[in-house]
């Protein structure tokens, strides 16, 4: 493993300087020290930031919710706001990972994750991400689990997390703190498309602290859920993914948020999906006709073109299943 040194620092005053120094931040590190070990990420100082005071669940005054960006996915998935106001959070947060990770990664650092792509993890592979200019092994290699939306020349791989995805769905906000003072991104302006720059994969200033992620409030009743489709039931990526969530009101869809995962180089928004939601009768074929539309784009590769008609599957599934609640 490189050597680095370790600080924790007890003040965000002192996290933040020394992230602007070129620390790199570290929570759970179940991610980070994995690629470390693998010599995927090599840092050379790490700024331990469990001290600091990110771990409140808050509902917003306008009725969203705030999640800090230290509360670990364990926490999220199991509290009575997020349960009852955005069940589709908590299902994706549970079908993530193991027990072991959830109670050890946080919510900032599961939508930093890396993606799971193998040739990124192997330092001997070529790869875009790892080390820019060296080319894409998995373009002409073995690519059945990568993306077939928002891929370029350069990279294919997936986003790997499934709370993203449901935050993309929601149209969640990143709160972010720098030497400069606060901001907030859109989750759609957060996470980067690979494009030729596969290596930045989030619009991060330097030394800039993810606070929190909010979560707008929608209008009530809400029916929400997440639906995974993989290879195995339990600690394992997604080929597909649906993040659904719908406001029918006299008998009509008023509101609609949907996003794919496993599918996109980012978590996909499915505005055309939403779309033909709105304003219909809730009905199976209503679901169907919504779902045409959701691999609209897909430019799918040797090994993955199954994954057009599935996640067009996937999305008339979770659609059939959260409306029939509604
Ligand atoms: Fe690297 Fe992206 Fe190609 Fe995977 S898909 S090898 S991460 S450049």
């Amino acid at each position: 493993m490189h050597p680095f040194t370790y600080i924790k620092p007890s003040s965000t005053r002192e996290a933040l300087g020394a992230g602007r120094r070129g620390g790199r931040y570290v929570a759970g590190g179940t991610t980070l020290v994995d690629l470390m070990r693998e010599t995927v990420e090599r840092p050379d100082k790490l700024v331990d930031i469990n001290d600091l005071p990110l771990r409140e669940i808050t509902v917003t005054p306008r009725g969203g919710l705030r999640i800090g960006a230290l509360v670990t996915m364990a926490a999220a998935a199991a509290h009575p706001k997020v349960r009852t106001m955005f069940p589709v959070i908590s299902e994706a947060l549970e079908l993530s990972a193991s027990a072991q990770l959830r109670n050890m990664a946080t919510i900032g650092g599961n939508i930093m994750q890396r993606t799971r792509c193998t040739y990124f993890r192997d330092v001997t592979a070529a790869c875009n991400k790892r080390d820019p200019g060296t080319g894409c092994g998995a373009r002409e290699g073995f690519n059945r689990t990568h993306a077939i939306l928002g891929t370029s020349a350069d990279c294919v791989a997936t986003h790997p997390s499934d709370v993203a995805v449901a935050f993309a769905a929601l149209e969640a906000r990143v709160h972010l703190l720098g030497a400069d003072g606060s901001r907030t991104l859109a989750f759609s302006d957060f996470l980067l498309r690979p494009g030729s720059t596969p290596h930045r994969e989030q619009a991060l200033r330097r030394g800039e602290l993810i606070t929190g992620v909010e979560v707008p409030a929608l209008p009530r009743p809400l029916v929400s859920g997440y639906l995974k489709v993989r290879d195995r039931q339990s600690y394992e990526f997604a080929l597909t993914s649906a993040a659904v969530a719908l406001h029918v009101k006299g008998g009509i869809v008023r509101e609609a948020r949907v996003a794919a995962g496993g599918v996109g180089t980012v978590p996909w928004k499915l505005s055309a999906v939403e779309r033909a939601l709105v304003g219909e009768r809730p009905s199976d074929r209503l679901w169907a006709k919504a779902a045409g539309s959701a691999a609209d784009g897909a430019r799918p590769l040797r090994h993955n073109k199954f994954k057009v008609e599935l996640l067009r599957r996937t999305i008339e599934r979770q659609l059939r299943t959260v409306g029939g609640d509604a």
